[in-house]
């Protein structure tokens, strides 16, 4: 599962930063999703959880803020809410650009 792997890498960041900070414990890791990031955060969270359990950090939280997918119009420069395949609300252009909700950040570790 593509989830497993992303968790992993995410987890690996956040110990390795536990680490140079000298922190025991690990709280939260907050993330941010975007709806087409091609991840899936019900299937993060489950990985997450199934994961941190095997660590000395189990119960630690992960906290996902999920970012909406916006386009924007390549003619009318209009900037919308976007869905594949969708045409320009405002001048019916084709292809709007997408220009956020691709991305996947880790936006920031809570340990103690
Ligand atoms: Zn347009």
């Amino acid at each position: 599962m593509h989830e497993t792997a992303l968790v992993s890498g995410i987890m690996k960041i956040a110990f390795e930063q536990l680490e140079n900070h000298r922190l025991n414990r690990l709280v939260a890791i907050k993330l941010k999703v975007g709806e087409f990031s091609g991840a899936f955060p019900d299937a993060l969270r489950f990985a997450f959880e199934a994961m941190v359990a095997e660590t000395e950090h189990s119960g630690a939280r992960l906290e996902i803020e999920e970012i909406p997918g916006r386009g924007l119009c390549r003619f009318c420069q209009a900037e919308f809410s976007y869905t594949p395949g969708m045409e320009c609300p405002s001048c019916g252009g084709l292809a709007p650009k997408l220009v956020q909700g691709e991305e996947m950040l880790l936006e920031s570790i809570e340990a103690e």
